[in-house]
């Protein structure tokens, strides 16, 4: 078999043939090299990988524990620590900077012998939503080098849909491996805030950040899921809850795998004004759905309007809180124009974070101003309440999990939302879940002009394992109408 084939197969088989010895220790990372070059991953091409490391990786290879994930490279995203890789957060504040520890979720992907030899390309400090604003270049779109992959975790989203790994990392705030995943054709699952510790996940906004994972295949997102999930001493907000087995129903067939199951169908999901294309693959998912033998139910969330505006107050608000660790004395860039201590802050932080983010820290500090913030912050945590109340009225009410679009668009061209505040409404349909906390999903579900669409599944917490259920059953229903 060409190594080529190997990536086009399940991550899960891969592993196993490692680990028992039916393939060479390092076949799955020669694969992946093989794409990377193939490909152009660099910053020569789709700048997708910031930087790398191929001898420590085939080292590693050779070393790798006998797990779930042996042998498989996975790239993370620039945001989580790892040893021997830099860390920057696409940002000039942490140009070289290599963490002395390494995050909880990158350890246990180690230790079920997944390789981590690359850090991919990212918005600085996971701000945005399309892998244009990091400092150290654009990443690209696979299909279309003039569109962007979406973001924040573009670049993880890239090398998995460009077949230089099954499975990656990425961050989530407010959507960054939903919504790129949904622009490039993969799966994306952002867990049930507090399911993947945060360790080592440098913080943006600490009660909406979460660790997420990509797949070429719902199966390989469930796989990678389930090796990074459960509670670590290491994340006080990580909870010691059962993590179950997300690959549990990937052979559930018979002719209707969904009898029972009720989908709800937000109607704040669908305005007037969706693009009809959208609605129509949407639609059709839905009677795939039914097919399976699942209800298709109508329902309301009604404070759904209010998630952006109410997003781009609290994370800016803990953005500027947690940004403020960058001042030049413990971490990164210092520059230092011998004006006293002051004049070293200023210039650090002037010099070292990009426009996106100083715009961030400059809102964030006006919202939590004296004055400001019962008006500001105080009403938008209230309001959040009301969001996450949302979601729990309509699960409590039967409902098992919710379908929606992932984005209102596809992917979009690279330099077309100079204005912010278009730039944060791509965010529409995924902000909701951060906000609430509850597991969020995207999976491909058809082509708008030849350019992927994502559905997006939303379940109550912790319960993964019934998102992944009606993932895996629409995912084998649609075949290859998902990438037509
Ligand atoms: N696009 C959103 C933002 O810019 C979400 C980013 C994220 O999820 N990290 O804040």
């Amino acid at each position: 078999m060409s190594e080529r084939d190997l990536l086009a197969r399940p991550a899960a088989d891969v592993a196993a043939e490692i680990a028992r010895g039916a393939l060479a220790r390092t076949a799955a990372l020669d694969a992946s090299l093989d794409a990377a070059q193939r490909v152009r991953i660099g910053a020569e091409g789709l700048n997708a990988v910031l930087w790398r490391d191929d001898a420590a990786a085939r080292d590693a290879a050779n070393r790798a524990a006998a797990g779930a994930l042996c042998g498989l490279p996975v790239p993370v995203k620039d945001n989580i620590a790892t040893l021997g890789l830099p860390t920057t957060c696409g940002s000039r504040m942490l140009e070289g900077y290599v963490s002395p520890f390494e995050a909880t979720a990158v350890a246990r992907l180690r230790a079920a012998g997944a390789i981590v030899q690359m850090k991919t390309n990212m918005d600085e400090f996971a701000m945005g939503s399309s892998t244009e604003h990091s400092a150290w270049g654009r990443a690209q779109h696979p299909l279309d080098a003039t569109r962007v992959p979406g973001g924040s975790s573009g670049g993880s989203a890239v090398v998995v849909a460009a077949g230089v790994s099954r499975i990656a990392l990425g961050s989530e705030t407010g959507g960054s491996v939903r919504q790129p995943a949904a622009f490039c054709g993969i799966v994306g699952v952002k867990p049930t805030y507090g399911r993947v510790s945060r360790h080592g996940l440098v913080a943006f906004a600490s009660s909406l950040d979460h660790i997420g994972v990509f797949g070429q295949t719902v199966d390989d997102a469930a796989l990678g899921l389930g090796v990074i999930a459960g509670v670590d001493p290491l994340d006080s907000t990580s909870v010691d809850t059962p993590v179950g087995d997300y690959r549990a129903t990937r052979d559930a067939d018979g002719p209707r795998p969904l009898d029972g199951v009720v989908v709800g169908w937000p109607r704040e999901y669908f305005p007037d004004t969706l693009d009809p294309a959208m609605r129509a693959l949407l639609e059709r998912a839905a009677d795939t759905l039914r097919a399976l033998g699942a209800e298709i139910r109508e329902v309301s969330l009604p404070h759904t309007a209010l998630a952006i505006p109410v997003y781009y107050i609290v994370a800016p608000a803990e953005a500027s809180s947690n940004l403020a660790r960058f001042d030049g004395v413990r971490y990164g860039r210092r520059v230092d124009p011998g004006q006293g201590l002051r004049g070293m802050y200023e210039t650090t932080r002037s010099e070292g974070f990009g426009a996106e983010v100083t715009r961030r820290i400059l809102l964030g500090t006006y919202v939590l101003s004296a004055g400001y913030y019962d008006a500001y912050y105080k009403r938008a945590m209230a309001v959040r309440a009301l969001i996450a109340d949302d979601f729990r009225r309509v699960f409590a009410s039967g409902v098992h999990v919710l379908f929606t679009p992932t984005t209102p668009t596809v992917a979009f061209e690279a330099g077309s939302k100079s204005d912010p505040y278009e730039m944060y409404l791509s965010d529409i349909f995924t902000v909701t879940a951060n906000l609430a906390g509850i597991p969020a999903m995207s999976q491909p579900i058809g082509r708008i002009d030849g350019l992927p669409a994502g559905g997006q599944l939303m379940a109550s917490h912790f319960d993964e394992a019934t998102m992944f259920r009606v993932a895996y059953a629409l995912e084998r229903a649609l075949g290859a109408e998902a990438h037509r």
